[in-house]
């Protein structure tokens, strides 16, 4: 018999009932108990939503993250957050948040531990720390409840810890400590941990070494080599569990490692399967995430069986089915999802329809397809109506896509000619000031956008709320004094949604909501079909705002590579196809914006980086179409029209050479907490271009002051001449209040006056 696992489940809940307790208890609303028991019970749901499968995962419930949770489990607890009190799930809490409630009670914040992405997705870790004193003990009091609460209700189990070797090199070192020698220390209280759990009687333990996808070296791969050959003394069969992409060069090595199963992720590295399978000793299991836990789409579970008879014949008992990853990157259930179209909805498949798929899958294999016949062939017209649907397919737009030249994506002239004739034509002072794009989304904006979805407001109402907002914002910025204007973005929910739901080929749902970090969660929209753009989505808007005022005010877009990262994407042609059907769309939008009279269009890609592939061996692919599509978008306008762009996360070092292609004439980055740093690979470079360094950080409420300000500046200029310095804030301000808000540009604004006065 085959058997089928899990890696993990989505612990949000469907409804996203962990968000909201956690927020209270933050909030101090509600006492620990009533968290531990909402906890419970949303374990408790969760492993019933998984009966299907053979063995559920324990441990991959977390009230903020797995990552810290192992930190907890290790004993590798920042000194500052130790012994503030005894109350571990309240210090566990200060280390993600720097407090553990709103008003925390003994005044104990403290700095909050750096967060970064989790691989190649959108969940964000919190980093663990280490430094010449880092120890390790065990308490392993958190899982082993969980073992024990998962048994008494009669659950088949598979706990789920993270590699050692993972572990530490998802840290970062806080001094010249080397990782890598932590190893001897931390080995022994794995070995505990096993010890601990031989106890409980479980017989597999999944245990995540995802760093196998990865290009390592040699220290490294050795590592992971010492670490299993250390721990093999144990009684628990050990899954050594590898997702997110091949194996490649560690192919071999994972193959070789002494445990007793591997997984490997068969939805992106499918082609290394036979090669694996050569290389496995045969007396280890194989198990294959053959469902996609990434993204959205049903399985074509007849060509899954296809594929997966041979295997099974060959492997038997040894071949086990999962999912390719953790769930946790996808929705929880199908099910509640009232309002998509029935024929959409049946093209999707949430973390409860994937292990449907799952056990399906086994069934068949394991009793034959008889047993079968009518859920294949639901699955089979599903799949073909989405293959073959007029919603999914566009001709015109294939045939703009084919039609794409390398002219497409030329300015006319190159920048040091733009540059002179835009400088005439805007006749800009020295450090022109402006902002990001957004400003403050009040609680009258977001009444406004629920009455208006809600049926409660009529369009015509709705349109004049928002007019007023923007009038509002270019009257605050005219009393500011800043050069260019926006108009501020009030009519958006979100930078991606807004555009989603204005184009063809994108469907949103109600609850499909994924975890980016603690309580926080993201509900990507879902890319189903070609693109296009029936109509002009921001041109009445921005013209709007101009006709208020004599300043410029800046078309503002999100650009092809950001929408495409932050959607769910189709995976029936290649990215980098979806994003250039994006790129037309928007470069039709710029077009149009320009047509009307806006001169200066900003074009955001705020995730550009974020897109870069795991391994760096495929970094320049991505950055080829990327880049390409954002050329498309931007590059139409004539040589006077100023093409700006933004982007968070500035840490361009590896990549500068893409971002200067991208030949935006203004680029505004996220800088401030780098106190300028993250501008030497642009001086080195010697990027020709326009660039608008962040001077405050708008995550932070402190409010900045002139002088904090004017030094930003000054630091900056030592880097790059001051005729290419623009003055803004870090990012967009929707998330801040008016009243920080106002002081703070107002100081930006003197910090500029002050050094143009200097000169
Ligand atoms: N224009 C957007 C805003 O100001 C940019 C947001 C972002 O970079 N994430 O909100
Ligand atoms: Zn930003």
């Amino acid at each position: 018999m085959i058997t089928t696992h899990n890696l993990g489940f989505p612990r949000i809940g469907k409804k996203r009932e962990l968000k909201f307790t956690l927020e209270k208890y933050w909030k101090k609303d509600i006492k620990q108990n009533e968290l531990l028991d909402t906890a419970a019970s949303l374990r408790q749901e969760h492993w019933q939503k998984q009966k299907q499968i053979d063995l559920v995962p324990i441990g991959d419930f977390s009230f903020y993250d797995q990552v810290l949770d192992t930190s907890f489990m290790l004993g590798n607890i920042p000194k500052r957050a130790q012994n503030i009190t005894n109350n571990t799930l309240d210090n566990y809490f200060r280390v993600a948040r720097g407090r553990s409630s709103h008003n925390d009670p003994e005044c104990t914040c403290i700095q909050a531990s750096e967060m970064t992405k989790w691989f190649d997705t959108n969940y964000h870790y919190i980093v663990p720390e280490f430094d010449k004193n880092t120890c390790f003990s065990l308490d392993a009091s958190r899982l082993l409840e969980q073992i024990t609460e998962a048994q008494q209700q009669d659950n088949k189990i598979k706990p789920v810890i993270i590699g050692p070797v993972t572990y530490l090199w998802l840290g970062k070192a806080k001094d010249e400590t080397n990782k890598l020698k932590l190893l001897y220390k931390l080995l022994p209280v794995y070995a505990e941990l096993f010890t601990r759990l031989e106890q409980t009687g479980i017989e597999w333990l999944q245990i995540d070494e995802p760093i196998l996808t990865t290009e390592l070296s040699n220290e490294w791969q050795q590592a992971l080599i010492d670490a299993y050959h250390t721990l093999q003394n144990t009684s628990l069969k050990l899954l050594l569990t590898t997702y997110f992409g091949e194996l490649q060069e560690n192919l071999q090595l994972a193959c070789d490692l002494p445990v007793d199963g591997l997984h490997i992720d068969a939805i992106n590295a499918k082609d290394e399967v036979p090669t694996v399978i050569d290389c496995l000793p045969s007396h280890k299991i194989l198990s294959l995430g053959i469902i996609n836990g990434r993204n959205i789409w049903k399985t074509d579970l007849t060509e899954t069986l296809n594929w997966l008879t041979p295997l099974y014949e060959q492997l038997q008992e040894r071949l086990w089915l999962a999912p390719s990853c953790s769930l946790l990157h996808v929705p929880v259930d199908l099910e509640n999802e009232q309002k998509l179209d029935n024929e959409i909805k049946s093209w999707f498949s949430f973390a409860v329809q994937k292990l449907d798929e799952l056990a399906l899958l086994a069934l068949a294999l394991n009793k034959g397809n008889d047993c079968v016949v009518t859920q294949l062939a639901e699955n089979k017209a599903a799949i073909d109506s989405r293959k073959n649907s007029k919603r999914v397919h566009n001709q015109a737009t294939k045939n703009r896509v084919l039609e794409i030249t390398d002219e497409m994506g030329n300015r006319h002239s190159q920048y040091s000619k733009r540059e002179d004739i835009q400088r005439k034509k805007f006749n800009l002072p020295l450090y022109p000031t402006t902002t990001i794009g957004s400003f403050p989304q009040t609680l009258e904006i977001r009444q406004a956008r629920k009455d208006f979805r809600a049926h409660l407001i009529s369009e015509e109402q709705y349109r004049i709320v928002m007019q007023n907002e923007i009038k509002n914002c270019i009257n605050e910025q005219e009393t500011l004094g800043l050069d260019i204007f926006v108009h501020g973005e009030p009519e958006r929910n979100d930078m991606v949604e807004y555009f989603g739901e204005q184009l063809t080929g994108y469907a949103f749902t109600q609850f499909g909501w994924v975890q980016s970090y603690g309580s926080r969660c993201v509900k990507p929209p879902i890319i189903y079909g070609d693109i296009s753009r029936p109509k002009p989505m921001t041109v009445e808007w921005i013209n709007y705002a101009q006709s208020l005022t004599d300043k410029p005010v800046k078309g503002m877009l999100t650009g092809p590579v950001t929408i495409l990262n932050w959607s769910f994407v189709r995976d029936d042609q290649p990215r980098s196809e979806t994003c250039l059907q994006l790129a037309l769309a928007i470069r039709d939008e710029v077009l149009d914006l320009e047509k009307s009279g806006v001169y200066m269009i900003q074009i955001d890609e705020a995730a550009l980086r974020e897109g870069l592939p795991l391994r760096k061996s495929q970094w320049q692919s991505y950055l080829d179409w990327a880049i390409k599509s954002f050329r498309i978008t931007a590059n139409g306008v004539k040589d006077e029209t100023q093409i700006h762009t933004h982007m968070c996360y500035s840490e361009f070092n590896d990549i500068i050479s893409s971002i200067a292609d991208m030949d935006a004439d203004v680029i505004t980055i996220e800088t401030s907490r780098s106190d300028m740093e993250l501008l030497d690979v642009f001086d080195e470079f010697q990027y020709p271009n326009d660039i608008g360094p962040g001077v405050y950080d708008i995550h932070s409420p402190n409010i900045p002051s002139v002088d904090s300000i004017v030094d930003l500046i000054k630091k900056a200029r030592q880097r790059l001449p001051a005729e290419r310095l623009w003055v803004n804030p870090d990012c967009g301000l929707k998330t801040r209040n008016w009243d920080e808000v106002k002081p703070a540009l107002a100081n930006m604004v003197e910090a500029s006056k002050i050094l143009r006065e200097a000169i």
